[in-house]
């Protein structure tokens, strides 16, 4: 389902080069997450595989299919902002719904995913409130519902908590982990924190303006960093 590959994928912006050639293989259930220093392209990369960006020159592949030209609606990915994007004037349930009513979901299934996905995210309470009567961690949450409600094959997060205090920080890794383990969907995460990333990936991939550095599992990364770089930003010991 959620099988994501980009071939000598590259995006300039005028003449600057931001992705130089890059080939990565996000398998299907994987939780990658793409670690980096600011500015070194890591939503760039995010917004490629979510078509909110053309590709320069490249290939990206979804679910086996040429996705390199299909626009945003037809690539069967959600992304998650760390600013919610929330609808204020509208309730809980009618921003969790607003995806569903563009795509035409038959008004009984809006309504059972509405409710599945509440469960999920402990929002049931709060599905008549609007986003202002909510705390930073519960509009993160009704910003994921919206995205589970169109069942992707694949989560894109670009920097989904840095908007949160660090405590509730903490709670909200381990709910998206979760939420991970029992969906089985693939998730790309985008972050700036290291302890997110070795934390929450099966897989990382460390960039440096716009190069892979290295790939790997989190202890991977730890025990045989490729270089100082790596190293310093994994924050082994080497
Ligand atoms: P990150 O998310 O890792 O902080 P970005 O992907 O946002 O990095 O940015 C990577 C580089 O691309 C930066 O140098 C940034 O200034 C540049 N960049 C991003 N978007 C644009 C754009 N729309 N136009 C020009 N340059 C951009
Ligand atoms: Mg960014």
């Amino acid at each position: 389902m959620g099988r994501i590959t980009l071939e000598k994928v590259t995006k300039s912006f005028g003449d600057v080069e931001v992705i130089p050639p890059l080939d990565l293989e996000i398998e299907d259930g994987e939780f990658v997450v793409f670690v980096g220093p600011s500015g070194c392209g890591k939503s760039t990369l995010l917004r490629l595989i979510a078509g909110l960006e053309d590709v320069t020159s490249g290939q990206i592949n979804i679910d086996g299919q040429d996705a390199t030209d299909l626009p945003p609606a037809k690539r069967s990915l959600a992304m998650v902002f760390q600013s919610y994007a929330l609808y204020p004037h509208m309730s809980v349930r009618k921003n969790i719904a607003f995806p569903m009513r563009m795509a035409g979901v038959p008004d009984d299934e809006q309504k059972r995913r509405i409710e599945a996905a509440a469960k999920a995210l402990n929002l049931t309470d709060y599905l008549d409130r609007r986003p202002g009567q909510l705390s930073g961690g519960q509009r993160q949450r009704v910003a994921i519902g919206r995205a589970i409600v169109r069942e992707p094959a694949a989560f894109l997060f670009d920097e989904p908590l840095s908007n949160l205090d660090a405590a509730l920080r903490v709670g909200m890794r381990l709910e998206i982990s979760e939420l991970h383990k029992r969906l089985e969907t693939t998730m790309v995460y985008v972050t700036h924190d290291q302890v997110e990333a070795m934390t929450m990936a099966d897989k990382i991939v460390v960039l440096r303006a716009g190069n892979i550095e290295q790939v790997g599992s989190p202890l991977e990364l730890y025990k045989a960093p490729r270089n100082l770089f790596v190293a310093g930003f994994i924050g082994s010991p080497t």
